[in-house]
């Protein structure tokens, strides 16, 4: 375990390096993520800063109502859509299996794009029946070729484990709040199990934790910034953050967490601030 996990620490050496999913495609170890961003000038700007920097993957949703302008930055951009890696997510709303056909189409629409490549259930709150038969439309809209990967967000153990339970496929990826002040040993230790790639969402507390003395500390220690510490954390665990700025300087200084490594020890320092801090919903724990 530890060889496969310094092996696997090597080869990321920037935000553009790339981790296998379990179905076989790649995603940027760290994306750029656009919530709370105003659509139009704040997104466009923000994402295409963030392309021009070196981040080549992308995290919106339906219901952050940008997406036109993360399509419009993208285009802008010029950069090859192959390099690129899209995120996008089916809001509450729009469960259900002829609705999520329906939101996937309204989704590319607005990005411009004639595929994603990775289209997450945003949250399991609708209850099983729609889940299900949202995931059954996700499976038809990866076999269509419209989505490369598909997976969930904020799922907890119980809303995974009902997919196999009812024939389908488990999801390549469970997007979710977790920071060294939210561990969630009992998701982790599930999907690491069974092979699903976890993207931390809120990977920077959204600024709630960046002023703790345990955390300066730790960031004094490695000359970093307390963000550059949450977010290498991230990636030593080997999940997926996904970072937002609106502001360049941070944006470009988000990405610089390839230059250092934090100690074994430090790690479990930090793994030790877990105090289930939430910053602003968990539907992991729905029914
Ligand atoms: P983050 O944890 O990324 O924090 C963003 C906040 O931190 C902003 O206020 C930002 O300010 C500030 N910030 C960014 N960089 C720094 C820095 N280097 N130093 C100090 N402050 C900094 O919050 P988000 O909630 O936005 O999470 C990131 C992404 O995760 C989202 O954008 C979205 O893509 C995804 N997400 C998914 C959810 C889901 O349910 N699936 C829920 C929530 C988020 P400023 O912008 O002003 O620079």
């Amino acid at each position: 375990m530890a060889r496969l996990f310094s092996a696997r620490m090597t080869s990321l050496t920037s935000v553009q390096s790339r981790i296998k999913l379990t179905d076989g495609h790649t995603i940027p170890c760290v994306g750029f993520g656009v919530y709370n961003m105003r659509p139009g000038k704040e997104t466009e700007q923000s994402a295409l800063c963030a392309l021009k920097a070196g981040y080549r993957h992308l995290d919106t949703a339906n219901i952050y109502g940008n997406e036109k302008s993360v399509g419009d930055a993208i285009k802008k951009s010029g950069i090859p859509r192959e390099e690129l890696f899209v995120t996008t997510k089916l809001w509450d709303n729009m469960q259900g299996y002829d609705n999520a056909i329906k939101a996937l189409e309204s989704s590319l629409s607005k990005l411009g794009l004639d595929y994603v490549d990775l289209y997450l259930i945003h949250s399991p709150n609708p209850g099983k029946e729609k889940r299900l038969a949202t995931w059954k439309a996700m499976e038809k809209l990866q076999r269509d070729g419209k989505i490369r990967s598909i997976g969930v967000s904020n799922y907890g153990v119980h809303h995974i484990q009902e997919l196999p339970d009812n024939g389908y496929s488990l999801p390549a990826v469970n997007q979710i709040e977790i920071t060294p002040y939210l561990a969630r040993p009992k998701i982790v230790e599930y999907c690491q199990k069974h092979g699903i790639q976890i993207e931390a969402y809120s990977p920077l507390t959204m600024g709630t934790k960046l002023s703790d003395p345990k955390l300066k500390k730790i960031a004094d220690k490695y000359n970093q910034q307390p963000a550059n510490i949450l977010i290498r954390w991230s990636v030593q665990h080997g999940y997926v953050p996904l970072p937002k700025s609106v502001t360049k300087e941070r944006i470009l200084s988000n990405m610089d967490v390839f230059s250092f490594e934090i100690s074994k020890e430090d790690m479990e320092t930090l793994d030790g601030f877990d105090e289930h801090h939430v910053t602003e919903w968990d539907p992991t724990v729905s029914a």
